[in-house]
């Protein structure tokens, strides 16, 4: 089960405190896009995701977004932004991870995975090696697409929390 457990649980993306990935020692943060850094089509996050940046870039360390969805999508999004991105990432494949640490000059200790699903993004960062956080969804339901993934995700979350119950807090916290 060990391979499914964050390294670390936040409540939201939009929560990460730069000077607590330098202690971390991140130089990159790869986050999730759908339900982590956008719910649906929210217009106003756009303002929100480029204020993340611009924070963690104050502080050298860079934003990649890596998300499963389709190239126009992601593109629609973040284009405007000027975010770098990996789309159609077939995460929990660790394929497009290694190849984004690759592409930054980072190493997998230097990375943190950041999504709001243990069966992609958690899955995809701990076998790539990477730091990796939960977040909370931004929204409950995201869609009849991944339906079958929250209910395998509810029961794996059923598993780690009989070990030790996984809890979130407004900064990154150990789990
Ligand atoms: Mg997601």
């Amino acid at each position: 089960m060990s391979i499914f457990r964050p390294q670390y649980t936040i409540d939201t993306v939009y929560n990460l405190n730069p000077v607590t990935l330098k202690k971390m020692g991140i130089k990159t943060v790869f986050s999730d896009l759908d339900n982590t850094l956008v719910a649906w089509n929210q217009k106003e996050t756009l303002k929100k995701i480029s204020q993340l940046r611009n924070r963690l870039n104050q502080h050298e360390i860079s934003l990649v977004v890596i998300s499963n969805n389709k190239y126009e999508r992601v593109n629609k999004i973040l284009e405007p932004l000027g975010i770098e991105f990996i789309a159609s990432a077939k995460k929990p494949f660790k394929k497009n991870l290694v190849k984004a640490m690759a592409q930054d000059g980072v190493t997998p200790a230097e990375s943190l995975m950041i999504g709001d699903q243990i069966l992609t993004d958690i899955l995809a960062g701990n076998s790539a090696g990477m730091k990796t956080a939960l977040v909370k969804p931004l929204i409950k339901s995201d869609g009849w697409h991944t339906w079958l993934n929250r209910l395998v995700e509810k029961f794996i979350l059923g598993c780690l929390n009989s070990k030790e119950k996984i809890t979130y807090q407004e900064d990154l916290h150990e789990q």
